[in-house]
């Protein structure tokens, strides 16, 4: 998830190293390492924190060597810290190497090699790879026995080896992580990004999944896991260094925008069973049974991750049967809230720093409450101070308004609704359906992305408008919340997210050809309400763009603008129905000219009251 570098050539590899990683340091971590061969030994150095704490660790004097790898880690497995940064390393301390992902077998294959008398030093998923390395190692060559791990894998995996006993190679293979191969003269650069490899050379070859390669300082071989050699091309990257940086995005905010495909994939990943109808959620294996138990939720979150608590609320009543409050984090802890042993406190928060998300879990937890999260950031003190929880995986989210951390709590409150809802009423036929749709939605994201260039041109056209009103109904009702703030956050203008139902209460005293509505409306249980609604603005002069239902026709007789979704289950539709909202609200900011990925007057993580 976060960054590789490896080198192996003529030059000290320690600079070039320690270069690439500052070249990656944009896409945020938590830890860094390195090891470097100088043909006899392997020199390691590992800390957490930023680069800067490696370089002080690593000290003057130069570590000589040309051949190594390096990593910064974004944590998945085991909290940040030096021992459970990479590279990791076998009992023996023959086989180095960094990992980027995540390996969803780990803990059967742990168990396994331990009873072999495999002792780990760290908490990470990526080190059972060393000790499967120096298992095969008893029975193969360095190459076959990485081979031979590597069939056994699941997950994904960008990976660069070293091995002290074969000191002129390097062994990298990816599977559902980037791995680039720069070719130089006489040298080669390795990297999870062309970010860092473009200061050396602009050609490189891209691993495809499933690949690997055998890379010396003369020369490289790309075979297969079967050992059939690969003829690859030699491409070359024309990137600036400033668009490398964001792989081509303009923004933070956008790529991020893009990434949420891969950050749902990675939320469902080895915890979905689609033949099964289930979620196996790993982090609440040891409260299974207060689980069976609990007969009220309560959950607490602040801005986009409250959001996501209240799409969840509709998830969670509807498909668990379990009553579900959702509370403004600041709010709750000055309340009196009446919770006991049966009540689950869930608290959301991307960092898992939010001070007031913090405060009401302590509060919580003096109650006597269960208290679980959702929370992005391994080893944060939300993570730590939960009895237990699921990580999102998301991957550093490095633009200020969040968008994949969004998608990623909203399939991870979809498969709590499921494992809730399986462990009481919900029969397998629905839960086989939910579970298939959920898989599908990565694919569908896909689809909603490619209308990116009509959305453009929508909020180009709309850019001038100085207020909005968001509306949506049932799952999509948050939506509109969320739709609404992410357009004050990074366009600095002023909407309003309601129910639609509510419209008529109030609102509707704002609208005339100047302010503009944007409505959810999906072909759902809602969506014959939603369009009196609409008809109830046209008929008042207001604009609107509506988000609906690919194959609705009939909604472009009230709509002015539509922006077409797939279709899906209606509990999974804020999945998609959330993205244009976000590409409208990114566009708009930046037909502005505002700087999208940092805001005026917000931070990232909000750790003070
Ligand atoms: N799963 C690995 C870990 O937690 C690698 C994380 C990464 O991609 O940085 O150490």
């Amino acid at each position: 998830m976060c960054g590789i570098v490896g080198y192996i050539g003529r030059k000290e590899a320690h600079p070039i190293l320690l270069d690439g990683l500052k070249r990656l340091e944009y896409r945020g971590y938590d830890s860094a390492g390195l090891a470097i061969s100088d043909g006899k030994k392997i020199s390691v150095f590992k800390s957490a924190g930023k680069i800067i704490e490696l370089e002080k660790k690593i000290g003057k004097k130069p570590i000589s060597g040309s051949a190594g790898i390096a990593h910064t880690r974004w944590a998945t497995h085991g909290k940040p810290s030096t021992k459970n940064s990479h590279p990791h390393c076998d009992c023996n301390k023959n086989i180095f190497l960094v990992h980027n992902g995540i390996i969803e077998n780990y803990q059967e294959l742990k168990e396994n090699l331990s009873r072999k008398g495999h002792k780990f030093r760290s908490g990470t998923d990526s080190e059972v790879i060393a000790h499967m390395i120096e298992e095969f190692g008893k029975k193969y060559d360095f190459r076959e026995a990485v081979m031979e791990t590597l069939k056994i894998l699941k997950g994904t995996y960008g990976l660069a080896i070293m091995s002290k006993d074969f000191p002129d190679e390097i062994i990298i293979a990816r599977s559902g992580s980037p791995l680039i191969l720069g070719v130089g003269k006489g040298e080669f650069i390795i990297a999870s990004d062309a970010s860092a490899i473009i200061r050396h050379t602009n050609k490189v070859v891209y691993l495809e999944d499933g690949e690997l390669a055998v890379v010396g300082k003369d020369g490289y071989e790309i075979t297969n896991v079967r050992n059939h050699s690969i003829k690859k091309k030699i491409s070359e990257v024309d990137w600036s260094f400033d668009k490398a940086q964001k792989q081509g995005f303009e923004h933070f905010m956008l790529k991020e925008i893009f990434d949420q495909p891969g950050a749902v994939r990675d939320a469902i990943r080895g915890r979905l069973v689609a033949e099964e109808g289930v979620a196996r959620l790993g982090g609440l294996r040891n409260v299974e049974e207060e689980l069976k138990k609990i007969d009220k939720i309560i959950i607490v979150s602040c801005g986009t991750s409250y959001y996501a608590g209240l799409v969840g609320e509709y998830m969670l009543e509807e498909y668990a049967g379990v009553p579900v409050e959702v509370e403004y984090a600041s709010e709750f802890r000055y309340r009196k809230p009446i919770l006991n042993k049966r009540t689950a406190v869930l608290a959301i928060s991307q960092s898992g720093e939010t001070a007031d998300t913090l405060a009401a879990i302590r509060e919580a937890k003096n109650k006597g409450a269960l208290v679980l999260g959702i929370v992005n950031v391994v080893g944060s003190t939300i993570a730590r101070e939960t009895d237990s929880g699921i990580y999102n995986h998301a991957g550093p989210e490095i633009g200020v308004a969040s968008t994949k951390a969004f998608t990623s709590q909203l399939s991870i409150l979809s498969m709590l609704a499921l494992k809730l809802g399986r462990q009481r009423e919900m029969s397998l036929v629905m839960g086989k359906r939910i579970a298939g749709d959920l898989e599908k939605i990565p694919k569908l994201i896909e689809k909603v992305l490619k209308e990116s260039k009509a959305i453009k041109k929508i909020a180009k056209k709309y850019s001038k408008y100085g207020n909005f009103l968001y509306l949506g109904r049932k799952y999509n009702c948050p939506i509109a919340y969320e739709g609404a703030l992410k357009i004050k956050e990074i366009s600095y203008v002023h909407a309003e997210g309601y129910p639609s139902g509510e419209m008529k209460h109030g609102p509707i005293a704002l609208i005339d050809k100047d302010f503009p509505s944007i409505f959810v409306v999906p072909k759902d249980s809602v969506y014959e309400k939603n369009i009196s609604g609409m008809e109830e603005i046209k008929a008042r002069g207001g604009k609107i763009i509506a988000v609906a239902t690919q194959g609705d026709k009939e909604i472009k007789k009230v709509a002015d603008d539509v922006i077409y979704i797939p279709k899906t289950l209606e509990i999974l539709t804020p999945l998609l129905s959330v993205v244009p909202l976000q590409l409208l609200a990114y566009y708009v900011g930046v037909s502005k000219g505002y700087d999208v990925d940092k805001p005026r007057n917000l931070a990232k993580s909000v750790t003070v009251e």
